[in-house]
């Protein structure tokens, strides 16, 4: 696809509705697309024994946040080291921000480089799927790629298709730290929502799995940016 304005998107969703999968696609759908995952990058810093690592792996481990100041600063240093804060870039932001704080503190930051998200999309997946599909959620920790024992599985069993690295199921997929993760972001959706509603740029996509929602989401930037 050929965008001709730079994109800054977000997507909301909740953990489990394909985020990263959808960003993947997205990413090779739209060359001109990078993206931060800050869950990814949190568990890279986690890999590497970082400070930003020992700091987020107790939040993780039981499925809470972690504190807004310390995400919004961590999120615009990235942006700033990927010199992304300024109005030409175009990214998209999986997993950030997750509350109505992260939003107002990322607006800040990118307002004063005449950069403010031009899209929100929140991936609408019924809860009921969610819990079903992350049962069979298995990862490849260093690149943040996603496969699904049932949908999209690995060309070999348990293994990455780029490097044949061995796949993981993620320790914060249990079913209990999962509930209280599914539980915070239904909490917090609302009041991001409304956010974002209010500057325009909200809009919604739904569908039980990500081969349905992806074109949909595909439209939905289409008309937007080209
Ligand atoms: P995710 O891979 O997006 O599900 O994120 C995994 C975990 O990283 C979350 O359960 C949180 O503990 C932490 N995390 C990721 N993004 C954020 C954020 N924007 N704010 C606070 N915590 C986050």
């Amino acid at each position: 696809m050929t965008v001709l304005k730079p994109i800054r998107l977000v997507l909301l969703g909740a953990p489990g509705s394909g985020k990263g999968t959808l960003t993947s696609r997205l990413l090779k759908n739209v060359p001109q697309l990078s993206a931060i995952s800050t869950g990814d990058l949190l568990r890279n810093e986690i890999a590497k024994k970082s400070e930003i690592g020992s700091v987020a792996s107790g939040y993780i481990k039981k499925g809470q946040l972690l504190p807004d100041k310390f995400m919004a600063e961590l999120v615009s240093s990235e942006l700033g080291n990927r010199q992304w804060l300024n109005n030409k870039a175009s990214f998209l932001l999986d997993g950030f921000p997750r509350t109505i704080n992260q939003a107002t503190e990322l607006d800040k930051s990118l307002q004063t480089h005449d950069a403010n998200i031009n899209l929100v999309v929140e991936l609408n997946v019924p809860p009921e799927v969610i819990l079903q599909r992350i049962s069979n959620r298995w990862v490849h920790q260093p690149s943040g790629r996603v496969y699904n024992l049932q949908y999209s599985p690995p060309k070999v069993p348990f293994k990455d298709d780029v490097t044949g690295e061995p796949l993981i199921q993620r320790p914060d997929d249990n079913p209990e730290t999962f509930k209280v993760r599914l539980d915070g972001y239904f909490k917090q959706l609302e009041p991001l929502k409304e956010f974002y509603q209010k500057k325009g740029v909200f809009d919604v996509v739904s569908g039980e799995t990500s081969d349905i929602v992806f074109p949909k989401l595909l439209e939905v930037v289409e008309k937007k940016f080209s």
